[in-house]
């Protein structure tokens, strides 16, 4: 299910809807840290390749994305910069007011425009209606500050003449929010050259030197944007992978490059709960403080550990949401759902591909819900905080990481997932108590 009318405008909130300020810092805080743990899990292939075992033996997506990686590594990373442009989510924890952590997007997190336009329209409405509480919804500058980052790491390509390639589908859904990137970059610096190509396309345009750059028509790629390609039917044919490796270790900066690709997959986030798997990428202080908004993660692998945690997913299906390697929304499990896959697949090495993770409740409110077309709707409505965070370095060195706005999600209660694009969730901003 996809939600055609993001084509022209997205459906919102018609007011901001309160959220607890000391939980939204709390999330803003350690968006540095997490871009720090995405760079470094992704720079050491070991962790990563021992940690996937189990998943590639059934998960033949995460196979191929780790394939790429060891193609790339053996070949040998022309381009040492990674470009991350980061969206962790986070629910508010009912029982303590918290936020939770839900994943860490990787690849085409999205929002960062449409975010902060609609931290916009929220304030232009409360000064009419409610001028005090204006100062409530806060400052949101991801449109501006996610522009920038990519103007910072097309220029340390120090080829002004190449291009910025965003790699899209063949039809774009969420188009609103990736051009307004564009006319963003374009405000800032009109000399960089900006060119859409559908990943289709390239399979037969995308040209590559001696010397590993990548040409796209006449023009050098700077930059390569994914808003794609992290699907597995995006991968249609073996072409697609050895583009997708001729891409990783091409000279152009990719954005996201393999390395944070695949530190974007649920498995790790699984493991990395572990402090004392996490203090191998970070200080103590600061896995502590990432600590805090975790909340129970689990594999399933064949072993005492894995045969707990999937009985208890029986037992009690509600307390849980099972969720395959997958990325986009609508491919997690949910209550009875959960019990019939669990009971099909308790003696295959197949649960080895999924996760479990405790289900975190959050707190309802009322808000409206405007949707194109469709006169507005009261309904109780649950929300989800994203913290937009880039970083760009390579294994030794940061050259940036920054921390640069948000975007509220909400749905309706009943609903199981917040995915805009995947047509369930709306835009909302937080108000501030
Ligand atoms: P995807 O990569 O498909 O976006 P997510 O892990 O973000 O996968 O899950 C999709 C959605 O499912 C989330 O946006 C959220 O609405 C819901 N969800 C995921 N994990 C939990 C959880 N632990 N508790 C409650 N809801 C969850
Ligand atoms: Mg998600």
């Amino acid at each position: 299910m996809q939600n055609d009318d993001l084509l022209e405008s997205a459906p919102l909130t018609a007011l901001p809807s309160p959220f607890p300020r000391e939980a939204f810092n709390r999330a803003k805080n350690v968006q540095k840290l997490v871009n720090l743990l995405m760079h470094h899990v992704g720079h050491d292939l070991d962790f990563i390749s021992s940690s996937l075992t189990d998943v590639i033996s059934v998960d033949d997506f995460t196979k191929n994305l780790l394939q790429v990686y060891s193609d790339a590594n053996r070949i040998g990373f022309s381009q040492q910069l990674s470009f991350g442009l980061f969206r962790a989510d986070y629910m508010l924890n009912l029982g303590d007011s918290q936020v939770k952590h839900v994943e860490t997007n990787a690849i085409a997190s999205g929002f960062a425009n449409l975010g902060p336009k609609t931290t916009k329209l929220h304030k232009h409405i409360l000064s009419k209606y409610l001028p005090h509480q204006v100062s409530s919804i806060p400052e949101n500058n991801a449109n501006i500050n996610f522009p920038e980052s990519f103007c910072r790491a097309f220029d340390s390509y120090e080829n002004p003449k190449a291009i910025l390639l965003v790699v899209t589908e063949d039809r774009t859904i969420n188009l609103c929010d990736q051009r307004g990137h564009e006319f963003q970059i374009g405000l800032l610096r009109p000399d960089i050259r900006i060119v859409r190509r559908p990943w289709s396309q390239l399979h037969d345009i995308a040209r590559f030197t001696e010397d590993r750059r990548f040409y796209v028509e006449q023009h050098e790629v700077a930059l390569v944007y994914y808003r794609h390609c992290y699907a597995p039917s995006d991968y249609f044919s073996e072409k697609s992978w050895s583009l997708r490796l001729k891409i990783e270790t091409s000279r152009a900066i990719k954005c996201p490059s393999i390395q944070y690709h695949l530190a974007g997959v649920k498995k790790l986030q699984q493991i990395l709960v572990d402090p004392e798997v996490s203090e191998r990428f970070l200080s103590r202080g600061a896995v502590k403080e990432l600590a805090q908004t975790y909340t129970g993660l689990y594999g399933l692998e064949m072993s005492e550990k894995g045969n707990q945690a999937l009985n208890m997913a029986i037992e009690r299906p509600n307390e849980f949401v099972l969720k395959p390697q997958r990325e986009g929304g609508g491919n997690n499990l949910y209550g009875s759902d959960i019990v019939k896959l669990l009971n099909d697949i308790k003696n295959s090495d197949e649960r080895k591909g999924y996760i479990l993770m405790d289900m975190i409740h959050t707190p309802s409110i009322e808000n409206i819900i405007v949707i194109p077309g469709v006169p507005g709707t009261i309904c109780n409505i649950t929300s989800e905080l994203g913290i937009f965070g880039s970083i760009l370095g390579s294994k030794d060195e940061i050259l940036f990481n920054n921390e640069d706005g948000h975007v509220l999600r909400s749905k309706k209660v009943g609903v199981n997932e917040t995915g805009i694009s995947a047509g369930f969730g709306v835009m909302d901003s937080p108000l501030l108590y």
